[in-house]
């Protein structure tokens, strides 16, 4: 048998791929017939891809790669881990140094007192361990009832059933049987798609207070938790006005709602501090972290909760666990990177230099004739098409249109972006330079005008 490696030809390549590979997120046919992008290796910021193409990365892989790419000390971390313990559980009264270190290191990072984590492979295992934690949360404090959570429509919490029915795509609902029972929905603050003559302020108010209005249509007595993205990503990096937050905070306070941050993206650094509970003043009970944790070198997730949610779940066995909960081996790469991403000032230099100098940048795209709003969170970045820019208008063909024209053009200039729907979004490595910005810009700049010219030409603008 011939061994499949980076040397063999991308034909060959794409085509054992189409052979047997289903792709998440992707139809399979359309993909087949045109055959896969093969990336081989990658350094700092940069992709190589099997016909020797380089692209700037502004997606830090799936918003993960926040320490950059080809850092070796993460590689020997996990040798030296599997050569020491390559494997034990958590379960059965047992333990193991790596993952009594990284418990103790998140407890140290993590703000207010989320002092206890519970381990998880993936964002999407964290959230289904946050819902049955929180219910169980309830049930051991007398109130079995309490088991209705609240999200928010077009939220990303995962792709297992739990962890969907938590999110609010409408997609991914449609498909297999979702949301599962006691799971509700409130509308989004996206104030430049669905706030229309509003203040941004009053808008932020009146989505938050649905979040009450959801509480009292239900009954204070059945829900037990609010969940929510201190900055919506997969959904198109969606940061609430100012006045969001402080009143989803108080809501919950008053009602004595469990508040869950779901801290996948904005965790460890995404948005100028640790954490978007930080950034945005939120007190929450229960945390999810995943991605940057481990820069995605490792799967890790994470559910961290407050002492007093520790205290109560600590009363009874929960009957949850995964076998890779605490891997040792991803324990170990998770906390070498955390070392990096703090001795060598990583979140810091983003907060106090990074993330300022990509909003100058970023936010200069907002002159171009394509472009709504362009806007920065830290060093996340959305811009929203549109084709009638001073009325915030949707552009007539079906959404995602403009944005998936916008993204081919990125990346045949170099570029990774991600479109969602038709708001083009980034989320770089945290290590960016910023002559890395420069370039981002410059090539987001071409890709733009390159959409431009193709939506006119078609028509479609
Ligand atoms: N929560 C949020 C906010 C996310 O962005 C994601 C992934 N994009 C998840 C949960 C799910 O994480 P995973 O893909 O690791 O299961």
């Amino acid at each position: 048998m011939t061994a499949i490696t980076n040397h063999m030809p991308t034909a060959e390549l794409q085509a054992l791929d189409a052979a047997h590979h289903l792709h998440p997120f992707t139809h399979g046919d359309a993909l087949n017939k045109k055959g896969a992008r093969v990336i081989t290796r990658a350094k700092g910021v940069t992709l190589t891809d099997s016909e020797g193409h380089d692209y700037l990365d502004a997606m830090a892989g799936l918003w993960c790669v926040n320490i950059g790419y080809g850092r070796e000390e993460l590689a020997d971390a996990a040798a030296r881990q599997m050569k020491e313990l390559p494997y034990y559980n958590t379960f059965f009264q047992t333990t193991h140094v790596p993952a009594i270190a990284l418990a103790d290191r998140l407890a140290q990072l993590t703000p207010y007192d989320l002092n206890h984590v519970f381990f998880a492979s993936s964002g999407s295992e964290a959230n289904d361990t946050n819902i049955r934690l929180v219910r169980t949360y309830w049930e051991q404090k007398g109130h079995p009832e309490k088991k209705a959570i609240i999200s928010r429509k077009n939220a990303y919490h995962g792709s297992s059933m739990g962890s969907a029915s938590l999110g609010g795509m409408s997609a991914m609902h449609a498909q297999g049987g979702m949301p599962i029972p006691d799971i509700h929905h409130i509308d989004q603050p996206y104030w430049y798609g669905e706030g229309k003559d509003t203040d941004p302020a009053e808008f932020g108010l009146e989505r938050a207070r649905q979040l009450e209005a959801k509480i009292l249509e239900l009954g204070e007595d059945k829900v037990a938790a609010f969940i929510g993205e201190p900055v919506q990503g997969a959904g198109g990096v969606i940061v609430a006005p100012d006045t969001y937050w402080p009143e989803i905070q108080r809501i919950c306070k008053k009602y004595n709602i469990l508040l869950i941050a779901d801290e996948v993206i904005c965790g460890f650094g995404r948005t100028g501090k640790w954490f978007g509970s930080e950034t945005f003043d939120i007190n929450p009970d229960v945390m999810t972290i995943a991605k940057g944790v481990s820069s995605g070198y490792a799967p890790l997730g994470g559910s961290l909760v407050s002492d007093e949610v520790a205290e109560v779940l600590n009363g009874c066995e929960f009957a949850h666990g995964y076998t890779y909960s605490g891997h040792p081996v991803t324990c170990a790469v998770a906390l070498e990177n955390l070392r990096i991403l703090d001795e060598e000032g990583i979140v810091t230099r983003v907060g106090s230099e990074t993330a300022p100098y990509l909003k100058e940048k970023w936010e200069t795209l907002a002159a171009h004739p394509l472009v709504g709003e362009a806007s920065v969170c830290g060093l996340m970045g959305s811009i929203a098409l549109s084709p009638d820019k001073a009325n915030r208008a949707k552009f007539a063909a079906e959404a995602g249109t403009a944005g998936l024209i916008c993204r081919e053009h990125c990346f045949s200039n170099g570029l990774i972006m991600r479109h969602v729907g038709d708001r083009m979004v980034i989320s770089p490595p945290l290590v960016i330079t910023k002559s890395e910005i420069d370039t981002l810009v410059e090539r987001a700049n071409i890709a733009l005008d390159l959409a431009h010219k193709q939506l006119k030409d078609e028509g479609l603008m």
